[in-house]
């Protein structure tokens, strides 16, 4: 399970380490899964993206939070068939189109019972609004991942944590998380391509994220240090199982 920013291209940037080591996986053979905690691309965008990148590959080998918030709420509801079950969502075109595909969902303002907040660039004062007067009327608060700060060029910008934390002050709830490093992806992502957890390894750049997503799920962990995360960073801190300067040093 393989993440993309920092790990196979960064922004704009091609990884090239990160690249070579998606093509020795497809050469070898072995199944892979790209893992993402980005919402605001749909799995056809992120294919796009990647060709831009160099790899070629298709969408039953993507995995967002937005395909594990759909799932888990679908899996929280299985007697709920004859009622929809009403959605706020804060978030962009990738959050959007994946939860409204499915027809269990409908949008609903003023008495949902889900608020999911994703990644918004255009989120405004009313959205807070009416997403905490919905969590305040009992809606359950998801967030699809905490990251507070994304990498962009030489800023961190604001990013979907951020965001939550503002909706948990103005509601009083905290979300409940569903992207790395929470184990809810990791375990959907293995339900969906059927695998154990014995038999997967987690890929990324991100120690606080990729890496104690495989701590909270059991799953190995290979990190690569040619995204957020630097050799002093991880010093007394409890260890992945495997770390490598870049994605040509690990050896299949
Ligand atoms: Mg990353």
């Amino acid at each position: 399970m393989i993440d993309l920013d920092g790990t196979v291209y960064r922004g704009e940037d091609t990884v090239e380490s990160g690249v070579r080591f998606v093509h020795r996986l497809i050469e070898a053979k072995k199944d892979y899964l790209f893992l993402t905690n980005n919402t605001t691309r749909t799995p056809q965008m992120v294919v796009d993206k990647l060709k831009g990148h160099g790899v070629e590959t298709d969408t039953d080998h993507i995995y967002t939070p937005s395909m594990a918030t759909a799932s888990y709420i679908l899996s929280q509801n299985k007697d709920h068939s004859n009622k929809k079950i009403g959605l706020y969502i804060i978030g962009e075109i990738g959050l959007w189109r994946e939860l409204l595909q499915h027809p269990e969902f409908e949008l609903n303002e003023e008495n949902p019972d889900y608020v999911i907040v994703g990644m918004d660039k255009d989120l405004t004062y009313h959205k807070v609004r009416v997403a905490s007067r919905a969590i305040r009327r009992g809606a359950t608060f998801i967030g699809t991942n905490a990251d507070m700060n994304l990498p962009t060029g030489d800023e961190l910008i604001p990013g979907n944590g951020s965001q939550c934390v503002f909706v948990a002050a103005a509601s009083g709830v905290d979300p409940l998380y569903i992207g790395k490093p929470e184990s809810i992806i990791v375990k959907k992502a293995l339900a969906k391509v059927g695998y154990a957890k014995e038999d997967a390894l987690l890929v990324g750049d991100n120690y606080d994220t990729d890496i104690k997503a495989g701590f909270n799920s059991d799953v190995d962990q290979l990190l690569t240090l040619t995204g957020v995360t630097q050799k002093e960073d991880i010093i007394g801190k409890r260890q992945p199982t495997y770390v490598v300067n870049n994605l040509d040093e690990f050896k299949l």
